[in-house]
């Protein structure tokens, strides 16, 4: 079975986890923000606290902030629970990136931020919008912050740039789907020492001590994750995930469509283990790069699509945390792709402003985040995938493309999507 994600941990990750010095979380802090460009790194126990403390240091509350339609849902989660409101953007259908041509009719007087995520990898237009940003503070005569949310985008670089490196703040999630991890954790850089030390104080002076069982909680945790992505043992947990309701319970935990909330232990600071494991990781984030882009080129120029799909484009310095592609029958698609032992991601299965939550969203007021909420697939793409893997998922479509029947090849080209 190819899994639809996979971290690599292996033994150096496990060791590290024996016996991590006592200061590895400012090794890693130090170690994290070199490697992306800035002097300063902020560790969390999760992503989305990182940008939830940012928010309160930064003293933004009852304000808007700007957040793409189409992203992680813990993003708006977090700027709903810091008690500010998302002002959503519609998604552009090339890189699936907010919509730049959007965005400067979405700032109002009462935006403070703006979280621009390079989504899937694929590197935003840094400079216009620090145009569009610069134009709007004139206007209205306010700061307005700019998070580079580089979760999906570790080492993405624009025009050679690494857009983590661009002001004002970077953001990034490291749990184990992400292109590194550190078990949990997430992480703020800046080259900002003022908003650094204001950022780190605010930490320091509201988050609780872990408690002291959480060490051994991780520990488990990052063992459980490395045995259950063993081949034999992962066919076991993807069916007790997908055809059984004992995981999946679990699993979709983590996008409750009609609840905001977070983790019990959200407001808690990063712990050792965790940075040690990081710390490992980041040593070997470069050759995940490497292989992610690999991947994605192989699949870009030997894949044929079928009709009707959408392949995502060949980006300089996008590094692919998924490769995305838009078909029109995603549940056919997957289970085809299943009968082969190749598990696809539906990567982001929700348009935010269109949850619970946060509607109700009329179909078109976020046509493109829709859209993609519903037709998009995520072939493997992860640093552990063989050479023989990528030729199975290559070939996977291929037969599907051989064994379209008419009527399919026609839905697909008269755009009639389902
Ligand atoms: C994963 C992710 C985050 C942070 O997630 P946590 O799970 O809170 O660490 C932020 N933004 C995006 C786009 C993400 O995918």
């Amino acid at each position: 079975m190819i899994p639809r994600f996979k971290p690599s941990i292996g033994s150096a990750e496990l060791v590290a986890l024996v016996a991590p010095p006592a200061d590895a979380v400012e090794r890693f802090e130090r170690a994290f923000a070199t490697r992306f460009g800035c002097t300063e790194g902020i560790a969390f126990s999760y992503g989305r606290t990182a940008l939830w403390a940012l928010l309160q240091a930064l003293g933004i509350e009852g304000s808007e902030v700007i957040v793409p339609a189409y992203t992680c849902s813990v993003v708006a989660h977090a700027v709903t629970l810091s008690r500010n409101s998302c002002r959503f953007v519609d998604a552009d259908l090339f890189d699936y990136n907010m919509d730049l041509d959007r965005v400067a009719d979405a700032i109002s007087p009462r935006t403070r931020m703006i979280v621009a995520t390079h989504l899937f990898g694929f590197p935003l237009d840094t400079v216009r919008l620090a145009d569009i940003v610069a134009d709007a503070e004139q206007r209205y005569g306010n700061k307005i912050w700019v998070v580079q949310d580089c979760a999906h985008a570790f080492g993405a670089r624009r025009a050679g740039r690494l857009v983590s490196a661009e002001p004002d703040i970077a953001l990034f999630g490291l749990n184990v789907s992400k292109s590194m991890t550190s078990v949990f954790g997430g992480m703020l850089t800046t080259s900002n020492r003022e908003l650094a030390s204001k950022v780190r104080a605010w930490r320091d002076g509201h988050l609780r001590a872990p408690s002291p069982l959480k060490p051994v909680l991780r520990r488990a945790y990052l063992i459980a994750v490395a045995a259950a992505f063993q081949d034999d043992v992962y066919r076991v947990v993807r069916w007790l995930q997908d055809e059984t309701s004992v995981l999946n319970r679990l699993t979709k935990e983590y996008h409750l469509d009609d609840r905001i909330s977070f983790p019990g232990d959200f407001a808690e600071p990063m712990i050792a283990t965790e940075a040690a494991v990081g710390l490992v990781q980041l040593a070997r984030y470069d050759g995940f790069e490497q292989c992610r882009q690999a991947n994605a080129r192989f699949y870009t120029t030997t894949i044929v699509p079928p009709r009707g799909w959408q392949m995502p484009p060949l980006v300089e310095g996008a590094t692919y945390s998924h490769f995305p592609v838009r078909v029109p029958n995603r549940a056919m698609v997957m289970h085809g792709f299943l009968r082969r032992g190749i598990q696809l991601g539906e990567v982001i299965q929700y348009s935010v402003p269109h949850m619970s939550s946060y509607g109700p969203a009329a179909a078109a007021d976020y046509p493109n985040s829709l859209f993609c909420s519903r037709h998009t697939i995520n072939l493997p793409v992860h640093s552990d995938l063989t050479d023989d893997d990528r030729q199975r998922v290559v070939d996977a479509v291929e037969a599907m493309r051989r064994s379209m029947s008419p009527d399919e090849a026609r839905v697909a080209v008269s755009g009639r999507l389902s």
